[in-house]
């Protein structure tokens, strides 16, 4: 009998100094190497940001030390069990910022940020009349799961948020406003721009959706669809008391959780796409995409020129010309 469930996927941030991230990175990657850990982990001089998987006993080994380290000792983790690596490599890098804002005048999350709101209190504010949900991720995060009702940012990137804000003020405006992301690192800095930019009432979901899902009173609820991961897992569930499924088909905008990348390796967009649909499209986003000459599913399946245009005209799509 294989035992299931022997790994962890560690979630994990802080805010604090830390003299040189440069050195430190490369200490802390020969560390996580020797404990065998998997993962991707931004060090700046605000503070380290990562996730890392590994057998449950040497991800245990790596929380003792970390917070064995008064700069970490009061770091929280946020625990997923596994059934083996979520990553393929580890990495371990020095960045100027942990989350990329790129503000005129950055946060520091120490001195302004919005009142942390542990799972509980987020959910009862969640039900009050003049509340605003305001998700702080991408949109392709939302897309595969959300707080139900909570808007969507019309951006592709985090650093996008603040414009977004601007172009979007009166809606916010009086308003109580929630703010959530994966693992709340994001929240910590968009809540205090968020104070800074003049809103008063400002929440974030302490500990991030990751959290949320895991508290034992709120279960989840209220979440729905998946929590979409930056690891090889992709998506993980939130909500423990129902699913309700809301993202859909790029091709046919039926219900659909399956995250690809478009074959299209200049494209690389992520879409929602069944099995089914990835045959029949080729895993291309769009006409363009489909007939690239690189296009990544045609490898992997080593189809013909032949194949292709029966692909293609099964769709109604000229042939590509053969050269
Ligand atoms: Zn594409």
């Amino acid at each position: 009998m294989e035992e299931k469930n022997n790994y962890q996927v560690l979630l994990y941030y802080k805010y604090v100094t830390i003299e040189d991230p440069e050195q430190f990175a490369q200490n802390h990657l020969e560390f996580c190497n020797s404990l065998g850990l998997k993962g991707r982990i931004l060090v700046a001089s605000e503070g380290i940001n990562g996730t890392v998987s590994g057998p449950k006993e040497q991800t245990e080994k790596y929380m003792e030390a970390m917070n064995n380290d008064s700069l970490f000792a009061d770091m929280p983790f946020k625990i997923d069990e596994a059934s083996g690596h979520a990553f393929k490599k580890m990495h371990v890098r020095p960045r100027p910022e942990l989350v990329t804002l790129r503000l005129e005048d950055d946060i520091n999350p120490h001195d302004l940020t919005g009142e942390y709101l542990e799972p509980k209190e987020f959910y009862q504010k969640m039900h009050d009349e003049n509340t605003i949900i305001l998700d702080a991720r991408n949109d392709y995060e939302y897309d595969l799961g959300h707080f139900r009702g909570a808007i969507r940012p019309d951006i592709n990137s985090f650093r996008e948020l603040p414009d977004w804000v601007r172009e979007n003020k009166e809606m916010l405006e009086g308003k109580q406003i929630l703010t959530y992301c994966t693992g709340g690192i994001r929240c910590e800095k968009f809540s205090g721009w968020l104070k800074k930019e003049g809103f008063e009432n400002v929440g974030q979901l302490h500990g991030g959706i990751a959290t949320y899902g895991k508290d034992p009173e709120v279960q989840g609820q209220l979440w729905d669809g998946q929590m979409y991961v930056f690891d090889e897992r992709i998506s993980v569930p939130v909500n423990q008391t129902e699913h309700v499924v809301v993202g859909v088909d790029h091709f046919d905008g039926k219900p659909c959780e399956r995250y690809v990348n478009c074959s299209n390796p200049d494209c690389n967009k992520q879409i929602l796409c069944s099995e089914e649909n990835e045959y029949k499209y080729m895993r291309g986003c769009t006409p363009e995409c489909r007939v690239h000459e690189r296009n990544r599913y045609v490898e992997e399946h080593n189809m013909s020129q032949d194949e292709i245009n029966e692909r293609l005209h099964a769709l109604g799509e000229g042939e590509s010309q053969a050269s």
